[in-house]
């Protein structure tokens, strides 16, 4: 019988006498293996010889050092998947660590939730259908916030290029935030991680910012939301992430269909219109070009509380409660795929991606409902970046 080994472990490199650090062999660590290296150097010289310990099934994560398709080995700079036995359902995978949690000044207004990630405010369940009617001070509050949110937005999307990070994305929106007196309204809330969602291709909502780069050829949601002077402001736009993305047929017909669903819907907003209805107009619109609504994620009244009622669901023959109302404030926000209309989660409890792999797009506005009919307080700019393409023309084969 043996007995456990207390001695400190050395570093396995060959030509190493450090003491072992933290820092294991992942290919030994998936094989059962105990074998720690003092530094990502140690270890990257010595692969060539340590691979001889893993045997024939060995991979080489010297490979995956200029890829952002990072796999569970970590990369030169520490990068790895988190959950590499999950069943990812398309190519997309996380990439970690995600970056430490950002500070804000303390003199920044936070919601309640921002200090242990509880929304209590938001779990009151008497009248839980009794939508918020707000009065002229709180509208003028709530197009002040949403115009800055729109700010943040369009921000964000001009850093969105090939190579650069979703973690940046995420710096980006939080200093855009610091730097107009706002909270960004994700970071803790239910204990989300960061100050933006950042949600690529296969991805449907609620992505985490981390440190995979974009890729030329990725469509990108980025969902923005602020809280400021006690009001919270919430849109959302998916982008094309450089020119290969803008020439991908499906990439377009599922963006452009999103984008032009959610201006459908909006066109119906007026008091008297059920929240039920607008999900007709959008399942409809998907419908005929081919794509899919998700239907796990609804729109919801967005004012001093973040998500609070109405439900607006964004699929046909749905039975949301309710009518809208002139002072009503609330988000409507299509989730619209290529493919499956069905989603799943990865471990992080977050993302939420399509069963089977295929493309989405979501676009969202924060609304308020006017005497006559409604006000997109999120409202694009002239100069606001990305907007409507056409669908590229497809290459014709040479006779
Ligand atoms: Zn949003
Ligand atoms: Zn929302």
């Amino acid at each position: 019988m043996g007995a456990q080994d207390l001695e400190k472990p050395k570093c396995q490199g060959a030509d190493c006498s450090n003491d072992a650090g933290q820092l294991q062999c992942p290919k030994c660590q998936k094989l059962g293996k105990d074998s720690f290296f003092c530094s990502q150097d140690c270890f990257k010289r010595n692969w060539g010889t340590h691979k001889a310990v893993h045997g024939t099934q060995s991979s080489n994560p010297l490979g995956n050092l200029f890829t952002p398709k990072v796999i569970s080995e970590p990369d030169a700079e520490g990068h790895y998947n988190p959950f590499p036995t999950f069943p990812f359902t398309g190519p997309l995978r996380p990439v970690y660590p995600l970056s430490p949690r950002r500070e804000l000044p303390e003199s920044i207004k936070r919601p309640d939730y921002a200090a242990d990630g509880t929304p209590y405010s938001e779990q009151i369940f008497i009248n839980r259908n009794k939508v918020k009617i707000l009065n002229n001070e709180e509208q003028n509050a709530m197009r002040k916030v949403c115009k800055m949110g729109r700010e943040v937005l369009d921000i964000a999307a001009r850093a969105c290029k090939p190579g650069v990070t979703t973690d940046y994305i995420d710096e980006v929106v939080h200093n855009a935030c610091i730097e107009r007196d706002a909270y960004p309204s994700p970071l803790n809330y239910s204990k989300f991680p960061k100050s933006v969602c950042t949600s690529p291709n296969e991805v449907i909502c609620h992505g985490i910012p981390d440190q995979r780069p974009l890729e030329d050829g990725d469509i990108l949601n980025l969902d923005v939301s602020i809280y400021h002077g006690g009001f919270h402001a919430d849109l959302n736009e998916t982008y094309y992430i450089g020119d290969k993305a803008m020439a991908d047929p499906d990439s377009v017909r599922v963006v452009e269909t999103c984008r032009e669903a959610l201006d459908k819907a909006i066109e119906i907003v007026k008091p008297g219109m059920l929240f039920r209805d607008p999900g007709n107009y959008i399942e409809k619109h998907a419908k005929n070009r081919g794509c899919s609504v998700v239907k796990t994620y609804v729109g919801h009244g967005v004012h001093t509380l973040f998500h609070t009622a109405p439900n607006i669901p964004h699929y046909a023959k749905n039975k949301a409660i309710g009518e809208a109302k002139a002072g009503m404030c609330f988000t409507i926000e299509p989730m619209i795929s290529i493919g499956t209309h069905k989603d799943k989660t990865w471990p992080d409890n977050w993302t939420s991606v399509t069963q089977d792999g295929s493309r989405t797009a979501q676009f969202e506005h924060t609304l308020l409902v006017t005497e006559t009919g409604v006000e997109v307080l999120t409202a694009r700019f002239p100069d606001s970046p990305g907007g409507a393409i056409p669908m590229p023309t497809p290459v014709e084969a040479s006779s």
